[in-house]
């Protein structure tokens, strides 16, 4: 394709884009495939001469689009958000122009150096502790693809962490069995001596989350070959109770282990519980942990000041890591976490690993020298696991500008008033449309635009059966269920909503997450 063709199809896309989103509403919000729908339809073997540009996007449209679920219709309502906004959308195409790959400063100087700009404005936009900011030389923010890798991440800096405080604490030593030595002395150690050193300490080491946090949380200690301790939580809230948290870590402590990460949530997956962060960081303190905060949807709602309180906004400014994904609830599109640590040199001790090939130098005229640039700019493939970066800034600036801090915080109260409404309406229903009594019945203390609501008197059974009738009302087996008499013809086809179920102290809820930004009140 050149760049004429380019042109051409690059107008029809956008275009064909500009149309979807007008007309998100006509399609049903989740698809009507069967698993395994399309091998079938397309070849089994690449072509062998390219084919025209008309051919693909005619088979993306005849093949693609009807297996596609429709995050950003305004029915979807399962999981948690994922929006997108044009403005990020177009940061994204220009982020695919460059095609870069930002490992070092040279690779692309503006990828690296935009990107601390927008985690620092970021985190004035969530009123973040200046240890967070890149200006206090200590913390800082970057980038990371999803909220899982930034918890894995704060994982790995943890467990260095902790690993250093023992090696060069004369006493810890002592206690381990490892002969003592200082920080200077570790850090002119070869990663393999470390390992040799540490190796006793590994196989001891153990970190906390609630049963309630994310999966990813259990994950990262998978990967890394961690112990972890999935702590009860509070019947009533879902918050992780402290004090088993407490009894636990003096239970692992007894037996000789080593605790060194908890993470914490605000706004779990289920519910939405908001973690006693303050809580957290008592014992995290006490113990000499890293408290991590996970705040993936949750967190975008920082923005808004009426909303920091109850997510322990206070409380966030003594935690050593926190992540959020605009991804997830701020207009940005996949993949884009925020992550900042109060202490960078945490991520550089565990992640640094330096070639020849990644020395970044700049040739400084007249006389053609190279000066090294280290210490001036960030490093970010030493802030992560993978080395290749993309300009994923763009589309985080692009979006902060266009829609300004007020324009972010209108579009997370937008969903948190629906959401309110809707409860306040849902509570107040007294009979079907067929006239049968009924009554609905909300988990306590609803948390932004989420919901979690049940039927009284009615069981896990019948809330599945509503979930399948909501997604798939037109599906021959729900058409039955219709009131007598209605006949199934194309005037008759309901809108299906794409909602998901909750647990609530051990039963099955209809769970409602509102936050796409084409989602309106009617
Ligand atoms: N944390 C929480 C609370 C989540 O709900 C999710 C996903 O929904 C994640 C982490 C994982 O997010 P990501 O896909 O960015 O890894």
């Amino acid at each position: 394709m050149n760049a004429e063709e380019f042109r051409k199809y690059g107008h029809q896309i956008v275009d064909y884009i500009a149309d979807y989103y007008s007309n998100l509403e006509r399609f049903d919000v989740l698809p009507d495939v069967e698993p395994g729908y399309l091998a079938p339809l397309l070849p089994a073997s690449p072509p062998t001469t390219g084919e025209p540009f008309d051919q693909i996007f005619a088979d993306f449209q005849k093949y693609i689009m009807p297996g596609v679920t429709h995050w950003q219709h305004p029915q979807f309502f399962a999981f948690f958000p994922g929006n997108s906004s044009f403005p990020a959308m177009l940061g994204d195409m220009l982020s695919g122009m460059i095609s870069c790959v930002g490992f070092n400063w040279i690779a692309s100087p503006a990828c690296t150096e935009l990107e601390p700009i927008t985690l620092d404005w970021m985190a004035q936009i969530m009123g973040l502790a200046p240890k967070f900011l890149s200006e206090s030389g200590v913390g800082g923010g970057v980038i990371q693809g999803s909220a899982s890798e930034a918890s894995l991440v704060a994982m790995i800096a943890a467990r260095e962490r902790k690993i250093r405080a023992i090696l060069s604490s004369e006493s810890l030593c002592a206690q381990h069995g490892i002969p003592p030595h200082t920080l200077e002395e570790i850090n002119n150690l070869s990663e393999e001596q470390v390992q040799v050193l540490a190796a006793p300490l590994l196989s001891r080491m153990v970190c906390y989350t609630s049963v309630q946090a994310h999966s990813s949380i259990q994950k990262a200690a998978q990967v890394i070959s961690m112990r972890i301790r999935l702590v009860d939580a509070c019947e009533d809230t879902h918050r992780v109770s402290i004090a088993a948290l407490i009894a636990q870590i003096e239970t692992d402590l007894a037996e000789g282990l080593i605790p060194f990460y908890v993470c914490g949530t605000i706004g779990t997956t289920n519910t939405v519980a908001i973690d006693d962060i303050g809580g957290l960081a008592d014992v995290a303190e006490k113990y000499g942990i890293w408290l991590h905060v996970d705040g993936a949807y949750a967190g975008s709602a920082l923005a808004c000041e009426e909303f920091r309180d109850g997510l322990q906004h206070a409380a966030l400014a003594r935690v050593q890591s926190l992540a959020i994904n605009p991804h997830k609830w701020m207009l940005v599109n996949f993949d884009c976490t925020v992550f900042w640590v109060e202490r960078k040199q945490d991520l550089l001790n565990a992640l640094s690993i330096e070639r020849h090939y990644y020395s970044a130098v700049k040739r400084t005229s007249p006389n053609h020298s190279q000066a090294p640039v280290s210490g001036r700019v960030e490093e970010y493939r030493n802030w992560q696991i993978p080395l290749g970066r993309r300009f994923r800034s763009l589309k985080l600036w692009f979006t902060m500008r266009a829609y300004g801090v007020e324009g972010l915080k209108q579009h997370i109260r937008r969903h948190v008033e629906l959401a309110r409404g809707l409860e306040e309406d849902l509570l107040a229903v007294r009979q079907t449309p067929a006239g049968l009594p009924v009554q609905l019945e909300m988990a306590p203390g609803r948390t932004l635009s989420v919901l979690n609501f049940r039927f009284v008197g009615q069981d896990d059974q019948f809330h599945l059966g509503v979930v399948n009738r909501l997604c798939y009302p037109n599906a021959q087996e729900n058409q039955a269920a219709r009131p007598a008499g209605k006949a199934s013809t194309e005037d008759d086809r309901q809108d299906p909503i794409y909602i998901m179920t909750g647990r609530f102290n051990g039963q099955v809820t209809l769970r409602m997450s509102i936050g796409s930004p084409q989602t309106q009140k009617h």
